[in-house]
């Protein structure tokens, strides 16, 4: 894969993880993608809206789609990147969160999982001004959302297909195109994320 700067890099975890080069290889393929639409969208003069803080979308979406190896990425990041306090509050949403809710990731309104939140928020972006408190501007203004780049997704989900164990090309084409993998998708509002709770909580009693 060409160089790409966009891609996160944690060395030591990703020795010990070999799913995590792979999905950290589909995000950086993913936002490269995006940012060169945003570019575009840009010289016509259009004016990104998105910025941090900025989070109605996070409360308004409720059926975010989510890989299985972005599940695995989200579980790896809470447990061994997020310190205290961040990681009791993320506890705390994930005890209380129930299905349909909006996404439990979203503490103090700022995405608590940046790094490797998944695919369709890294795609989701709007322009000219920010979204008013339930406004899903896909359907108020289209002209203002960034239109996916089936390109650069289609070539992110090819990079993740050996962690579903596919590694030829043919396979690997096949798997998307046919739909299995797209089978594999949860609703990231309506996953269990009560296991993860547990988990943070058996990590804590190991290092006690
Ligand atoms: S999608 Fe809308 S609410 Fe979300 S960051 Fe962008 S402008 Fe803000
Ligand atoms: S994962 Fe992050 S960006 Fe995506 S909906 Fe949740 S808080 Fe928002």
């Amino acid at each position: 894969m060409k160089k790409n700067k966009l891609r996160l890099s944690f060395p030591e975890d990703e020795k010990m993880h070999s799913w995590l080069p792979v999905l950290l290889n589909a995000y950086a393929i993913m936002d490269e993608g995006v940012k060169r639409d945003i570019k575009k969208y840009e010289k016509l003069g259009r004016r990104l809206a998105c910025r941090r803080g900025c989070s109605s979308c996070c409360k308004t979406h409720r059926d975010i789609p989510v890989y299985p190896i972005e599940i695995v990425g989200i579980y790896w990041y809470v447990i061994e990147k997020v310190k205290e306090p961040l990681r009791a509050k993320i506890k705390a949403s994930l005890i209380s969160h129930n299905r349909g809710d909006f996404c439990p990731f979203l503490i103090d309104e700022v995405c608590s999982i940046y790094p490797v939140r998944p695919l369709a928020c890294r795609q989701f972006n709007v322009f000219n001004r920010p979204c008013s408190a339930g406004e899903d501007p896909f359907y108020t203004r289209p002209e203002d959302v960034l239109k996916p780049s089936e390109h650069y997704l289609g070539k992110a989900l090819y990079e993740t297909t050996p962690f579903y164990n596919v590694y030829t090309d043919e396979e690997r084409v096949d798997f998307i195109n046919s739909g299995r993998l797209n089978s594999l998708v949860r609703v990231l509002q309506n996953y269990p994320w009560i296991e993860l709770a547990r988990r943070i909580d058996n990590v804590k009693k190991a290092h006690k």
